[in-house]
């Protein structure tokens, strides 16, 4: 099975559309304290996780507990589709300022299988064109993921590939 040799301080980006299974991967990883989920932080400032319009506030949140975090030595998972170059930017930047290693793990699962998953989702209001949009912007920038400063860039690819993945933490 392919494993995942992770720093024990990291901060890791899940990287995927919606649908990927980020939120299930990292529920299956980490503990639940370790992940900031954007979703969440949408939720904390305005009571409804699918709102656009809070995107700032739930992301000047998420990173302000993420720093904090770091500061405190401890490994942070950031749950948000991260497609978008100035997304992960972000995530270097803050990774640098406190000295962790910004780690990538892409869910680059085929879209019939995210698109499947997401008509079964009473949970996500959006059109599966939203999908489609996200993985594209995934696909065409994800070749550039070591240059913007992710230190391990890991991409799974098949359901299978999600299943087997081990992650250990190494000192
Ligand atoms: P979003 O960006 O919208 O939050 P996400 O990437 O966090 O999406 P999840 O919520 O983890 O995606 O998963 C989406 C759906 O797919 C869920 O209904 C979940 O049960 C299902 N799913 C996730 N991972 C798997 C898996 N490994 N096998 C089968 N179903 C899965
Ligand atoms: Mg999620």
């Amino acid at each position: 099975a392919p494993q995942i040799n992770l720093p024990e301080l990291a901060l890791v980006a899940l990287v995927g559309a919606s649908s990927a299974g980020k939120s299930t991967f990292a529920a299956q990883h980490f503990l639940p304290s370790e992940v900031l989920s954007s979703d969440f932080f949408r939720a904390l400032v305005s009571d409804d996780e699918n709102s656009l319009e809070a995107t700032q506030d739930a992301f000047d949140s998420l990173f302000f507990v993420a720093g904090k975090r770091l500061e405190r030595g401890k490994l942070t998972v950031i749950d948000a589709t991260s497609v978008k170059p100035d997304a992960r930017r972000r995530i270097v930047d803050l990774a640098r300022a406190h000295d962790v290693l910004p780690v990538a793990i892409v869910l680059d699962l085929p879209r019939s299988v995210l698109e499947a998953r997401h008509a079964e989702r009473l949970d996500r209001p959006f059109s599966a064109a939203v999908i489609g949009k996200q993985m594209a912007e995934l696909r065409r920038t994800l070749r550039g993921l070591q240059k913007e400063g992710f230190r391990q860039v890991w991409v799974l690819r098949t359901p299978e590939e999600v299943q087997d993945v081990q992650i250990r933490r190494v000192p």
